[in-house]
């Protein structure tokens, strides 16, 4: 059946083939089927169709075949479109397979971002994922450990991550397996060999016959790993805990990347901070600022009573030393430091007022009180 594939991917006869990996890309991103919001199958016909499109309608050759002869003339290699035969297949599946986790890239950088390359066969370390942790004061203060839910794709354990049926693959039938093709030319100047790496394949030597119907041939599965973080004492804001191994699976055998949890410190209601040290403010009655007394001032391991020497300012600086948060380096803590703010009373009782006004009068005769001070200004 003759096919439409500038409708398939929605773009004029003359698309540029700028044009044309943009609208593939748009619809890939849509249609693929560990994505799509529509029934399996039917996001994996259509998916295949618009890869079909995309396959044609980039290759120069190919294109210009199909714009004479239409789709019957194009040649996939052998009966028609398969899934094994489709070598841009391996690059979808590494580019899904980061798909929403990590890197923060779209997820077509991968294939794209490098002119179209197809990746090789050499090992590869896999991607890196970073999870942003908020973590509470008092977490800091004590050290935790938190359990996190990092979704992540997994090798495929059905397949073995080659997603093939059964783990079989099959031996490449244009290269035969060595991954590469060697052309012959003979000149007037001599006999040419190139050596061009296998299309079919991809370089690897090997095809997939039959797609691994647990992770749909990408070879990966998705699963939320349980993923326990220790937060070190003292951990500071920003700060990035590097868990080695737990991003993604490597590509060809390589190493998988690490994960990186990045520490925000939620602001907390009580205490301000400065690296080890903690910032609080306690109100006290002037007259224990006047007369010197002791308050109790909260800090993240519990209270401490704290000295108010007679005739402190308002303002003025108290240090519980060691009340802080603990060093990074485990060398003991920071300090609390303690502003004191005075509370004047809004209200008096007419006793009170008696006693404030005789408080003052001594004051006068002292030459301190308000209308002596008005005097000399
Ligand atoms: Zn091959
Ligand atoms: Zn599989």
């Amino acid at each position: 059946m003759a096919k439409d594939y500038y409708a398939v991917l929605g773009v004029s006869k003359n698309a540029t083939p700028e044009e044309i990996k943009r609208a593939y890309r748009k619809l890939a991103q849509k249609y693929h089927p560990d994505v799509a919001k529509i029934d399996r199958k039917e996001a994996e016909e259509k998916f295949k169709d618009i890869s079909e499109a995309y396959e044609v309608l980039m290759d120069p050759e190919k294109r210009r075949n199909y714009d004479t002869y239409g789709s019957e003339a194009v040649n996939f290699g052998g009966g028609g479109f398969d899934w094994s035969n489709f070598t841009h297949f391996q690059d979808i599946s590494d580019i899904f397979s980061s798909f929403g986790f990590g890197g923060g890239g779209s997820i077509f950088d991968v294939f794209f971002g490098q002119q179209g390359q197809r990746r090789g066969t050499y090992p590869e370390t896999g991607a890196s994922l970073q999870y942003d942790l908020e973590i509470t004061l008092e977490e800091v203060n004590s050290g935790s450990t938190r359990t996190l839910e990092i979704p992540r794709p997994v090798v495929c354990r059905e397949c073995g991550g080659t997603g093939a049926d059964g783990g079989k693959l099959d031996t490449c039938p244009t290269c035969g397996g060595k991954g590469q093709l060697t052309y012959r030319q003979n000149t007037l100047g001599g006999n040419f060999v190139t050596v061009r790496t296998c299309s079919t394949c991809g370089g690897r030597g090997k095809v997939i016959r039959s797609r691994c119907r647990y992770c749909n041939g990408t070879g990966r599965v998705q699963t939320v790993s349980r993923i326990e973080v220790a937060i070190p004492k003292g951990a500071e804001d920003g700060m990035r805990l590097r868990i080695p191994g737990a991003g993604e699976p490597g590509i060809n055998g390589g190493p998988p990347g690490d994960l990186y949890v990045v520490l925000n410190v939620r602001k907390h209601s009580v205490f301000d901070r400065e690296g080890e040290n903690l910032f609080y403010t306690v109100e006290v009655p002037f007259t224990v600022a006047a007369l010197g007394g002791e308050v109790d001032v909260p800090h993240l391991s519990g209270k401490a009573r704290l000295q108010i020497p007679p005739g402190t300012q308002p303002g003025t600086g108290l240090k519980l030393a060691g009340l802080g948060l603990p060093r990074l380096n485990g060398r003991g803590n920071g300090d609390l430091f303690v502003t004191v703010k005075v509370r004047i009373p809004r209200k008096l009782t007419s006793e009170q007022k008696e006693l404030l006004r005789k408080f003052d009068s001594i004051e006068e005769e002292k030459g301190k009180g308000f209308f002596s001070r008005l005097k000399n200004a």
